[in-house]
């Protein structure tokens, strides 16, 4: 299982630019605690879906 969104570190953005950019768009869902945003729920910590 790959990690959160939100557990990535600036080392993780820079090898997996590609991958970040699926994961992000379309940026349904945002993360409460960390402001991140993210396609699926699962990729965040604590995903609420965008209205
Ligand atoms: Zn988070």
């Amino acid at each position: 299982m790959s990690k959160t969104l939100c557990e990535w570190k600036r080392k993780d953005i820079e090898s997996k630019l590609s991958q970040l950019a699926d994961i992000v768009s379309p940026s349904h869902f945002i993360c409460k605690k960390c402001a991140r945003s993210a396609s699926d729920k699962k990729y965040l910590c604590k995903g609420t879906k965008l209205k």
